[in-house]
């Protein structure tokens, strides 16, 4: 931040509004925030057991490559670009050991104080009321949920700075700093944010990565819960080299590939599977690339007049204050959350 910059956050301007005009001159400066990730989590300490051990595939035994033979891994082991802290957390998800439970989806909605009944388990999609849902085809499974990427899309467009990636890994949500323009659901590449249409106070849902727990040192229940491992928690690292190492030991088993190690720059949540990620729904990886969103919508954003972003900021400002605070505290004492996870 530069000094003009914190000049301008006196105590007379709403944070909402402060916040959001440092959103968008670091946007028009080139998002040089994001150099900074390191250097604010520099002190994270491990404090998270992995609990959950899967060792290799529970459907078929290891095929090890021999010494000289071509290992199709090894073409997917590139550096890791965008990986952020080496202690930030992520979530490895092997849609080959999944079985389907859905205890992940039951925990997700306990975690979350979201309903959850014999509908909602057959419903097949993500929705507000639903942040994570495992989709069958035959007998091949796949999770889907928000990806927590290391330089979030939603987060860049945001003109108000409700999402932001945290120095522990999720990307969470500030509904007090939402003004409802929805920005985010047009820039996830993943299509992960969802808006409550039908509500008089409407939010933005999506995943957040449970980041009370991951604050805490524990893993999010949806990694908790899972009975086969198929859902693991822990650090971002260590899970990188656990899934390449699952690729080397069996190959056979797996698409090469590990899905969100470097799509969009990077992402907290890792994927293994033996099927195209294509045919659930997710960007294919070379639709995707390396490039991380951010640099996409700053170079739109860059093009736009000055006072095209200020003025939505004006108005958004005069909304925010206004309504917004008035309306989630009229929720939030009528029993709805009204925050969705941690904000710092
Ligand atoms: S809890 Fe684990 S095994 Fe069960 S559906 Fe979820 S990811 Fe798959
Ligand atoms: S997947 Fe979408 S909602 Fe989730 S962090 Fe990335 S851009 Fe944001
Ligand atoms: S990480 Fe937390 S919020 Fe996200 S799907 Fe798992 S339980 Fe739900």
């Amino acid at each position: 931040m530069s000094g003009s910059q914190e000049e301008q956050t006196p105590e007379k301007i709403p944070a909402g509004m402060a916040s959001a005009m440092w959103e968008i001159r670091r946007l028009k400066a080139g998002a040089t925030a994001r150099s900074s990730t390191a250097a604010r989590t520099a002190g994270l300490r491990e404090v998270t057991r992995e609990k959950h051990k899967v060792t290799g595939s529970a459907r078929s035994k290891p095929a090890i490559p021999r010494p000289g033979e071509h290992n199709p891994t090894d073409m997917d082991m590139p550096a890791v670009s965008g990986a952020g802290d080496p202690m930030s957390k992520a979530i490895l998800y092997d849609a080959t050991v999944c079985i389907d439970c859905k205890q992940c989806e039951v925990a997700c909605a306990q975690q979350n104080n979201l309903p959850y009944d014999d509908k909602i388990a057959a419903e097949s999609v993500q929705s507000e009321h639903k942040y994570t849902v495992v989709l069958a085809n035959d007998d091949k499974f796949m999770r889907r949920l928000c990806m927590h990427c290391n330089e979030p899309a939603c987060g860049s467009v945001c003109p108000v700075g409700a999402l932001h990636k945290t120095a522990e890994g999720p990307v969470v949500y500030d509904v007090f700093k939402c003004i409802g323009c929805r920005y985010c659901m047009v820039a996830c590449a993943f299509s992960q944010p969802k808006y409550e249409w039908g509500k008089l106070n409407p939010r933005v849902r999506k995943c957040i990565m449970c980041p009370d727990r991951v604050k805490a040192g524990r893993p999010t229940a949806c990694a908790e819960i899972c009975p086969t491992g198929a859902t693991k928690f822990g650090d971002r690292d260590a899970l990188i080299a656990e899934a390449q190492d699952r690729l080397r030991q069996n190959p056979a088993n797996y698409i090469p590939h590990i899905y969100g190690l470097n799509e969009v720059g990077g992402t907290s949540v890792l994927i293994l599977s033996s099927v195209a990620f294509e045919s659930y729904g997710l960007p294919a990886p070379a639709k995707l690339g390396d490039t991380p969103m951010p640099d996409y919508t700053f170079r739109i954003l860059s093009k736009i007049p000055d006072f095209v972003p200020l003025w939505a900021l004006v108005l958004g400002g005069v909304y925010w204050i206004t309504h917004r605070r008035e309306e989630v505290a009229l929720a939030e004492a009528s029993g709805h959350s009204g925050q969705q996870g941690g904000t710092k």
